[in-house]
């Protein structure tokens, strides 16, 4: 392939032996190692080299393209990008599996235990950070200019061990081994600022004093499918602009040179393993400010390389705020256009204000950043002062006879009256951006309803919704490849880059020969699970029994413990039963807890005590077993969810955002048992309410129940199932080697805590659709048919749609690159 002028040729030979000639070259050349005593990590590095290889030749014909032409790009900002493992899904992207496969066999290697050496990049947490991934896939696929901006953390999401049925958190150094990937680009450092005092004696404010931090940019170039485009992730990894101090250091001031070094690589060291709780530490406020300065300075750069003043700043620089955590972005461009170009005031507000668009991602009040006044002002005086004075143009701009006017501005201000102030982030990213969306129409409706209500009276134009999405090239061609065959050989290939396609698969959902294939595929898939769960934990799945998924983070709204209630509720009435008539079930829960959420962790024991005492009872095991799978990641998604029978998307009404989980399931033909929330309401528009399994309160119903006055403490007074189970699970017999107080705290929370989550409340609907679930399941041919249906109407929820919707609707950006 040559670029539009010729010029550029792919020197990258895709035939199997051109492949094998450029692995062979790598081990070579670049690992210095022989063919006869290569490790299988050599050949995994060497593969993803020359894979890279491929990806730096279209890399630089685009990118050639986009600067010629001057295009609009898009900037998405975010502080999590949870990617994986690359080498699969890049060679799906490129087009060259088939051909890798065949060259490697050469070689005497099977590829897929070569992907299975490459360690994991867990930049993130979960939903929010693998949304990133997908929407980077996306963009690539579907030609939108566009770079992605983060923080090069040393230490991903920690690896969960389960000891005696407790989380214990390990480390995850994953650049232990070198990451063939990266492109470090030491020349394209910025250097940022924090601390320091305001200068008042010149003619307007001067930032002077404090400490330089130096940001080095780490390169991942991300190839689309079937597309020329490659885009740029870049991470900022921090590191000291002193040189180092030898003179100190041999004069025996050892600890004085490396604190310096220490401090400055503190900040890109360690990703926060928070998921939704926020936690008001200053290292975390520097690393937003961090990656955000690096970012702008980086955007303000490139932008001036092809344009001579600021005019054309908004139609040519999109910037995308993922959830409130970038939103100093907002003041740090100010900053940077009053301060290092000195526009005016207007002009630059006028800039900033057109060129910003924010995302929430969730309503959960402790998620939403605020920090305290006299820590923002020891870390960024600058920026507090023009905070003060954005919040002075917008309080000054809420009509005087608007009714309840005080209060709107009580509601509205960026600064919270409380003591200390504090620092409302989402209120300065809603002021500064155009456009700000929720991410399921219900979220959206939410927004707009509740928490950011006042800002949708005065400013009604800004609010939009666009429902999540995932890539189709990670969650079913690569992770089900059986389904992805059948698929291709009933509607043709051309359906992962354009998911509605799926919809063809209608016209089978009756077709005996098609159901009993997809059956087949299920079936292969669950054996192959049991299959890696019996060899990695020693765990015994009946590749016969329903398998029934609870894959996600740990955390009360998402409701774990409902789960498992109930699955405790099913063990009683075996027990009292044993000829009780129910399909063997498996109950398999992975998720990580974050490290300083102590009922999480407590939700993460009792499942594991649980599972003990049932997978240990004869008198049970043959009917359900309950599993909790370690180290819950995207490799372990990939694995189960193409295996799964039932999938549990179960959180409280109104707590869910969107859910990109229920996503994944229910294009992999699980059903989905769910509450009306986030995605699942779109989900089962589009699946059909006979083909999903829908129970419990409300969003609205919840709000008038907490209104009403909800009193747990007399579901369990006057409930006997539910005060037996609660009793039981508090009594210590499933902890019978600790103290019964062990599992306490789950107990107190849903009888004294007032179950805030209100768990008891849908307890008794949430049995009665799982014995639903069962009776129907029993039904072999109307299940498959179900699940049919669901894997042909999930297309619409593919990251292509979502990514096409805030290009057209929100960022107004154009594809590059026509075929
Ligand atoms: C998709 C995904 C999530 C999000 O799951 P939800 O069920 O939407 O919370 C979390 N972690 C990983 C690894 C994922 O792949």
């Amino acid at each position: 392939m040559t670029s539009h002028n010729g010029q550029w040729r792919f020197a990258t030979d895709t035939t199997p032996e051109g492949i094998r000639e450029s692995i062979l070259t790598h081990l070579r050349l670049s690992l210095a190692r022989s063919p006869d005593t290569a490790t299988p990590f050599d050949w995994w590095i060497s593969t993803a080299m020359m894979c890279q290889d491929h990806i730096v030749d279209r890399f630089l014909a685009a990118y050639r393209t986009q600067k010629i032409e001057k295009v609009k790009r898009l900037y998405f900002l975010s502080l999590e990008y949870f990617l994986g493992r690359l080498l699969h899904q890049n060679l799906i992207n490129l087009g060259i599996v088939e051909q890798t496969k065949k060259a490697l066999i050469g070689l005497g290697l099977d590829i897929d235990q070569i992907f299975e050496e490459e360690p994991q990049i867990g930049l993130g947490n979960g939903g929010l950070g693998r949304l990133a991934a997908c929407f980077l896939d996306s963009l690539s696929t579907l030609r939108y200019p566009a770079f992605g901006y983060g923080l090069h953390y040393e230490f991903g999401l920690f690896h969960q061990e389960i000891i005696n049925g407790y989380q214990v958190e390990r480390p995850d150094d994953w650049t232990r081994f070198g990451v063939p990937w990266e492109i470090i680009r030491p020349r394209l450092s910025q250097v940022i600022r924090l601390y320091g005092n305001i200068d008042w004696n010149g003619q307007k404010p001067v930032w002077v004093g404090g400490k330089d931090i130096l940001g080095v940019p780490y390169d991942y170039l991300i190839p689309g499918y079937n597309s020329p485009v490659v885009n740029v992730l870049r991470l900022w990894r921090s590191k000291s602009t002193v040189e180092f101090d030898l003179e100190a250091f041999n004069r025996g001031g050892y600890f004085e040179a490396v604190a310096e070094k220490n401090f400055c690589e503190s900040i890109s060291k360690v990703l926060y393993p928070n998921d939704k709780t926020e936690i008001g530490r200053e290292l975390r406020l520097i690393q937003q400010y961090f990656f955000v300065s690096c970012s702008l300075h980086d955007i303000v750069r490139r932008f001036l390389k092809e344009h001579s003043n600021f005019n054309d700043f908004p139609s040519k620089v999109v910037i995308h705020l993922n959830d409130t955590h970038p939103s100093i972005a907002v003041a740090e461009l100010m900053r940077i256009f009053l301060d290092e170009h000195n526009l005016s005031w207007d002009q630059a507000w006028k800039l900033v204000s057109q060129s910003f668009a924010y995302t929430n991602h969730t309503l959960l009040p402790e998620a939403l950043e605020k920090w305290s006044v006299p820590l923002f002002e020891r870390v960024l005086p600058r920026h507090l002062l023009i905070i003060y004075e954005i919040n002075k143009h917008l309080l000054d701009s809420i009509p005087i006879d608007i009714p309840e006017r005080d209060k709107i501005i009580r509601q509205i201000s960026i600064i919270e009256e409380t003591y200390p102030k504090l620092v409302r982030m989402a209120n300065l990213a809603i002021c500064g951006s155009y456009s700000i969306n929720g991410v399921s129409s219900l979220h959206s409706e939410l927004l707009k309803k509740s928490l950011f209500h006042p800002f949708y009276l005065l400013f009604p134009q800004k609010f939009r919704n666009v429902t999540n999405g995932i890539t189709p090239r990670l969650w079913l061609l690569a992770s089900n490849p059986r389904l992805s065959n059948l698929i291709t050989k009933a509607i043709g290939e051309d359906w992962p880059a354009d998911l509605e396609k799926l919809k063809a698969l209608k016209s089978f959902v009756l077709d005996p020969d098609f159901q009993e294939e997809y059956k087949l595929v299920k079936q292969a898939n669950k054996i192959e699970l049991a299959n890696l769960l019996k060899s990695r934990y020693n765990f015994i799945l009946d590749p016969e029994a329903i398998f029934d998924v609870q894959i996600k983070r740990i955390h009360e709204y998402k409701r774990q413990h409902l789960n498992l209630l109930q699955i405790l509720s099913l063990y009683r009435r075996i027990l009292d039963n044993p000829n009780l008539d129910i399909h063997p079930r498996v109950f398999l829960i992975a998720g990580k807890a974050a490290p300083g959420y102590d009922l999480a962790k407590c939700i993460i024991k009792a499942i594991n005590a649980v599972s003990y005492k049932i997978n240990n009872d004869p008198r049970a095991n043959k009917k359900i077993r309950v599993y909790f799978i370690p180290n819950y990641g995207i490799w372990s998604a990939c694995k189960i969810i193409p295996a799964a029978d039932v999938s549990e998307q179960i959180s409280t009404a109104g707590k869910e955002a969107s859910g990109t989980g229920n996503m994944k399931l229910a294009l992999n033909g699980a059903l989905t048992v769910g509450t009306l929330d986030g995605a699942n309401i779109e989900i089962r528009e589009a699946v059909g309410e006979e083909n999903i399994f829908i129970f419990g309160l409300k969003a609205e119903e919840i709000a008038q129940l907490a209104a009403a006055g909800y009193s747990s403490r007399k579901i369990y007074e006057t409930d006997p199932e539910i005060k037996y189970l609660l009793d039981w699970l508090g009594s210590g017999e499933f902890t019978p080697l600790e103290p019964p107080s062990v599992l306490h705290p789950i107990v107190h929370s849903l009888i004294d805590g007032g179950d805030p989550f209100y768990v008891l409340a849908d307890f008794h609907s949430y049995k009665e659709t799982q014995s639903k679930v069962d009776q129907e399941y029993k039904d072999q041919e109307t299940w498959v048919s179900k699940a049919i249906l669901n894997t042909a109407s999930l297309g619409w929820f593919s990251s292509d749609r979502s990514i096409k919707q805030y290009a057209t609707t929100i960022w107004n950006l154009s594809p590059c690159l026509p075929k």
